[in-house]
């Protein structure tokens, strides 16, 4: 699989590059979005909130675990970080299949009942704010996005 990387020194950073991505995103789209606490996650959403034309505010739905945000189209936001097992369903499918874009914290909490075809999207912490980003596209709409947005 072919792997794209992006390096960020600061969240605005990170913002600007999850924007710019949020601009290439379509209705069904789906980002799994996976790093320690703290690497990012949040604000990589709140910068593909930007690129949404989401206007709110956007802060994390640890408690809630999925919010609804709506833009040129709805952003569905989770994180399932407490999410108690794996097969919990809390009526994810209905958001991958849905007509805006979902964007999943700690995806790999809940694999089982991931679509099979996703953008996965990993932050990992560096030195003095630094954070690689990894894109791995999972499946053709994705990889064609990443090429599209690697250009
Ligand atoms: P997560 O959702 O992964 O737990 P958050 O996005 O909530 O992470 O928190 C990341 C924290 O790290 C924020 O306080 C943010 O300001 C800070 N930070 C510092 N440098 C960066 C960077 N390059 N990219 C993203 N966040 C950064
Ligand atoms: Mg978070």
């Amino acid at each position: 699989m072919k792997l794209f990387e992006f390096t960020s020194n600061q969240p605005e950073e990170t913002m600007s590059f999850a924007k710019r991505l949020a601009e290439l995103l379509l209705p069904g789209d789906v980002i799994a979005l996976e790093g320690d606490l703290g690497a990012g996650k949040t604000t990589f959403t709140k910068g593909l909130a930007l690129g949404l034309e989401i206007k709110r505010n956007v802060n994390s739905p640890t408690f809630t675990i999925i919010k609804e945000y709506q833009g040129r189209m709805p952003l569905y936001h989770m994180d399932v970080y407490r999410v108690k097992d794996s097969f919990e369903d809390l009526g994810f499918d209905e958001y991958f299949e849905g007509n805006g874009v979902t964007v999943v914290e700690w995806a790999h909490l809940i694999k089982d009942q991931l679509p099979s075809e996703l953008l996965s999207i990993s932050l990992f912490l560096g030195e003095n704010g630094a954070r690689k980003i990894v894109l791995a596209p999972i499946g053709k709409r994705y990889e064609e996005l990443c090429k599209e947005f690697f250009i």
